[in-house]
C-alpha cells in the first residue's frame, strides 16, 4: 500500500490517502482540483526522489534536484515513470520510447553491449599492444617467423617513399604480389635503401616495423614494436606469419572489412549500428532492437535471467 498523509502540494489541503499497489488506479475530477499535484507533484516527484537518493553522492551531483513534495508523511512510493500525452505525425509511441526505458536501454548498451562487423559478423574490439601480445601468445607457437608491420599513409606511398621511411629508421617493406595464389608466396620484402620494385605503388603495401621469431619471453620487445607499428599505421597494424596474417585495430573497426563504428553513444542505437550492438559477446545475444521486438513477459524474464 501506498501511504499518503497531509499532503499539501499545491492546491491540496492536508489530504490523506492510501493506495493498493498493483491496480490501475484513476483519479478524476475537475480542472484545479489537484489531480495532477496529486499524480505527478507528489507520487511521481517523491519516487524519482527517492530512487535519486539510492545512487551515491558523487552521481548525485549531476542529476536533477527533486524537492521533497510537502506532506506529513509519504509511504511506499515505488521508483516511478511519469508518461505524458504525446503525439508523434507518424505511427504511435511503444511502450519504451513513451517511458523513455528506451534511452535507459541504449545508455545500457553503449555500456556493455559488444560490437560485431556488419559484413563479417566478427566481433569488433579495439586492440591494444598489450591485447594484441596476448592474441598473439594463444594463436602462435614460439618459433613462428613473423613480422609486425603497418599500412603507410596513402599520401605517403609516392615520390620519395623510399627516404621518408628510411629517414624514420625502418629499413624494409613488403607488399602483396597479386600474381600469385598463396598469401606467403605472393608476399615480397625489399629494403628501402635498394632500387625499389617496379610494383611497389600499390595497395597491400606494408612498411615492416619488426621481423622476429616468436618468443614468449619477448614480450617487451613485441609490445614495444607494435606501439611503433600502431603510431606511424594510424592506429592499424598487421602480423604476417608464412601461412597467414593478422589485423589489429586500436580503433573500433573491423580489420577484415573495413568497416568503422562510429563513437560508441546512445545516439548510435538509433541507428542501423542498433542490429548490431549485442548484450553479450555472442552474436546470437540479443541486440536493442531485439529486445523491443518480445513481450513485455519475454522481456521481464529475459532481465530476471541476467
Ligand atoms: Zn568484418
Amino acid at each position: 500500500m501506498i501511504s499518503l498523509r497531509g499532503v499539501a502540494v499545491h492546491n491540496l489541503k492536508n489530504i490523506d490517502i492510501d493506495l493498493p499497489k498493483g491496480k490501475l488506479i484513476v483519479f478524476c475530477g475537475r480542472s484545479g482540483s489537484g489531480k495532477s499535484s496529486l499524480a505527478l507533484d507528489t507520487l511521481y516527484a517523491e519516487g524519482q526522489r527517492q530512487y535519486i537518493e539510492t545512487f551515491s553522492p558523487a552521481i548525485r551531483r549531476f542529476l536533477e534536484k527533486v524537492e521533497k513534495p510537502k506532506a506529513e508523511s509519504l509511504e511506499g512510493i515505488p521508483p516511478a515513470i511519469a508518461v505524458g500525452a504525446f503525439s508523434r505525425p507518424s505511427g504511435s509511441l511503444t511502450v519504451g520510447e513513451a517511458t523513455e526505458l528506451r534511452h535507459y536501454l541504449a545508455s545500457l548498451f553503449v555500456q556493455v553491449g559488444h560490437v560485431f562487423c556488419p559484413e563479417c559478423s566478427r566481433p569488433i574490439t579495439s586492440d591494444t599492444p598489450q591485447t594484441v601480445w596476448q592474441q598473439l601468445r594463444d594463436a602462435i607457437q614460439e618459433g613462428t617467423k613473423l613480422q609486425i608491420v603497418f599500412t603507410p599513409p596513402l599520401e605517403e606511398t609516392s615520390g620519395k617513399f623510399a627516404d621518408i621511411w628510411k629517414e624514420q629508421g625502418f629499413l624494409r617493406g613488403c607488399f602483396a604480389d597479386a600474381g600469385r595464389t598463396e598469401y606467403d608466396r605472393r608476399l615480397i620484402s625489399f629494403r628501402l635503401d635498394e632500387p625499389i620494385p617496379a610494383k611497389l605503388y600499390q595497395p597491400g603495401l606494408f612498411i615492416v616495423a619488426d621481423r622476429l621469431i616468436f618468443n614468449p619471453n619477448n614480450e617487451e620487445r613485441l609490445i614495444e614494436s607494435l606501439e611503433t607499428a600502431f603510431d606511424y599505421g594510424e592506429g592499424k597494424c598487421s602480423v604476417l606469419l608464412d601461412n597467414g596474417v593478422f589485423h589489429f585495430s586500436r580503433t573500433l573497426s573491423c580489420g577484415y572489412c573495413d568497416v568503422h563504428v562510429p563513437r560508441l553513444t546512445p545516439k548510435l542505437l538509433y541507428t542501423d549500428w542498433s542490429d548490431h550492438i549485442h548484450f553479450f559477446n555472442d552474436v546470437r545475444s540479443p541486440t536493442l532492437s531485439g529486445l523491443y521486438r518480445l513481450t513485455i513477459s519475454e522481456l521481464i524474464q529475459f532481465f530476471d535471467s541476467l
